[in-house]
C-alpha cells in the first residue's frame, strides 16, 4: 500500500509538470484525441508533445511488458494512473485500434518477431491500423467471409472486398480475416494476417454516413500481398485470435462516451435550460429519466470495475466483453437521447454556430453506429444468453 502511495504522488506530480494545458480539457472533435499514423495531423505541438512524453513512459499503454515499449505497470498502478489523469482531466494521449485491438491480440498469438516490429509502434502512435473484419453480406455472419488469401511460399495473395472499414482511408496497415482453406467448415478456414495499407492492389473508398462524415470505407483487395511472417498464430486458426480481438474491442466500445464534453453534467444542462421548482428539476419527466439513467450508469461503471478486477491481466474479459459492450452502448444511447430532451429542437442544429456547428445532433447520430459495431445489440444479447447464461443450448 505504501508503495502504491509512493507511486500515487510521483504520477501526480508527474502529470501536473508534463500534462500540457490543452491536453487537460475535454475532447469535443475528433481530431482532440490522437489516432497516430503517419497521415496523423496534430491540432496543435501540445498534442503531439502529450503522446511523445506519455509514449516514453509506455502509458499510452500502461499494463503492456515494458520489453516491447509498455509502461509495464500493475493493475493497482494502471487504476491510479487513470485516476490522476482524470483528477485533472487529461485526455488520453493516443486512442487507436493498435492499442485496443491488434495489440492484445499480437501480445496473446503472436511470434516474438511480431511483437518487436509492432507493439512499440502501436505505443508510440507510429502506425495506424484499421479492422478489415466485415465483408458483403457478412458482418453478424462473419464466419461466412469470403476474402480469399492464396499460399505462394513465402507470402499470401489476398482477393476480395471488405466493408464499413472505419479509418481505412487514413491507416497505414490492416489487420484482416482471410479464408485461407475454402474446403474447410465455415470457421476452420479462417486466418489472420496483417499487410500494409500502402501497396498497388489496396483501393480505398470512403462512404458517407447518416452524421456527414466519412469516417468509413469500401476496401477493394487486388492481388494484395501479405508476408507469411505476418500471419498471426496458426494458419486456419484465425478464428479463435479474431474472436479474442473482438472481445477487446467489444470492452473498447462499450467504454466509448464516457468522457465527451458535450454530456458532462447531464443534471446541470437541464437545470439551465427548464429551471428548478421547489429546489429540484422543473420538468418531472425529465427528472426521473435523468435519475434512472444516472443511476444505470453508476451501476454499468462499478460493474465494468468489478469485471476488470477480476480479469487476469493481460488476457482480456471473455463473453462479459458481451455484457460491457452491450450495456454501455445502450447506456451511451440514451444519454444522447436525454440531451434530445434537455435541448428540444435546438439539440437538432445541423449547422452555424449553435450548438458548435451541430456537435450535438451528429454525435447523438453516431451513438446508433456504436450498438452495432463490433457486433450488433442483438449478437450481444446472444452471446450473453448462450456464454453467460447458458440459455439455449440443450
Ligand atoms: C460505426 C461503425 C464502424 C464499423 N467499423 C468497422 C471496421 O472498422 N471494420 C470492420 O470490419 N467492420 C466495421 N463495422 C461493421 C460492423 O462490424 C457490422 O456492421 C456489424 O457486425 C453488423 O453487420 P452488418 O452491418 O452486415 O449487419 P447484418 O449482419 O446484416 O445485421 C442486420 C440486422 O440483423 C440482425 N441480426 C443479424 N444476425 C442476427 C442473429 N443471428 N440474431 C439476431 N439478430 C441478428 C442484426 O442485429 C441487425 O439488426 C462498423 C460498423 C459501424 C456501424
Amino acid at each position: 500500500m505504501a508503495d502504491l502511495e509512493t507511486f500515487r504522488a510521483e504520477t501526480r506530480a508527474w502529470l501536473e509538470k508534463n500534462c500540457p494545458p490543452s491536453q487537460r480539457v475535454p475532447a469535443e472533435e475528433f481530431e482532440d484525441t490522437c489516432w497516430g499514423g503517419t497521415k496523423w495531423k496534430f491540432v496543435n505541438q501540445e498534442q503531439k508533445d502529450w503522446l511523445d512524453v506519455m509514449a516514453e513512459r509506455g502509458w499510452t499503454a500502461p499494463e503492456w511488458p515494458s520489453e516491447y515499449g509498455g509502461g509495464g505497470l500493475s493493475r493497482e498502478e494502471a487504476k491510479i494512473l487513470t485516476q490522476e489523469m482524470a483528477r485533472i482531466g487529461a485526455r488520453a494521449p493516443l486512442f487507436s485500434m493498435g492499442l485496443s485491438m491488434i495489440g492484445p491480440a499480437l501480445l496473446k498469438y503472436g511470434t516474438e518477431e511480431q511483437k518487436r516490429q509492432h507493439i512499440p509502434n502501436i505505443v508510440a502512435g507510429k502506425i495506424w491500423w484499421c479492422q478489415g473484419y466485415s465483408e458483403p453480406n457478412y458482418g453478424s455472419d462473419l464466419a461466412g467471409l469470403q476474402t480469399r488469401a492464396e499460399d505462394k511460399g513465402d507470402h499470401f495473395i489476398i482477393n476480395g472486398q471488405k466493408v464499413w472499414t472505419s479509418y481505412a482511408n487514413l491507416a497505414d496497415w490492416m489487420f484482416c480475416l482471410v479464408r485461407t482453406d475454402p474446403d474447410a467448415a465455415k470457421h476452420a478456414g479462417i486466418s489472420l494476417v496483417l499487410f500494409d495499407m500502402n501497396q498497388p492492389g489496396v483501393t480505398v473508398k470512403p462512404i458517407r454516413l447518416i452524421s456527414g462524415k466519412s469516417p468509413f470505407c469500401e476496401t477493394f483487395l487486388d492481388n494484395v500481398r501479405a508476408d507469411k511472417n505476418q500471419l498471426v498464430g496458426e494458419i486456419n486458426r484465425g478464428w479463435e485470435i479474431a474472436s479474442y480481438l473482438l472481445t477487446h474491442e467489444r470492452e473498447m466500445i462499450g467504454n466509448m462516451g464516457q468522457s465527451t464534453a458535450i454530456t458532462k453534467g447531464l443534471h446541470e444542462q437541464a437545470v439551465a435550460q427548464v429551471g428548478l421548482d421547489n429546489g429540484v428539476l422543473a420538468d418531472t419527466g425529465l427528472r426521473s429519466d435523468i435519475t434512472r439513467w444516472t443511476m444505470d450508469d453508476m451501476a454499468f461503471q462499478l460493474t465494468a470495475e468489478r469485471i476488470g478486477d477480476e480479469t487476469k491481466a493481460g488476457q482480456g474479459t471473455g463473453a462479459a466483453s458481451s455484457m460491457l459492450k452491450y450495456a454501455g452502448t445502450e447506456n451511451n444511447k440514451r444519454r444522447h437521447e436525454l440531451l434530445l430532451g434537455i435541448y428540444g429542437t435546438q439539440a437538432l442544429a445541423w449547422e452555424g454556430e449553435a450548438f458548435k456547428g451541430g456537435q450535438m445532433a451528429s454525435q447523438w447520430l453516431r451513438t446508433k453506429g456504436n450498438t452495432i459495431e463490433g457486433g450488433t445489440s442483438e449478437i450481444q444479447l446472444n452471446i450473453i444468453s448462450k456464454r453467460i447464461l447458458g440459455l439455449g443450448e440443450k
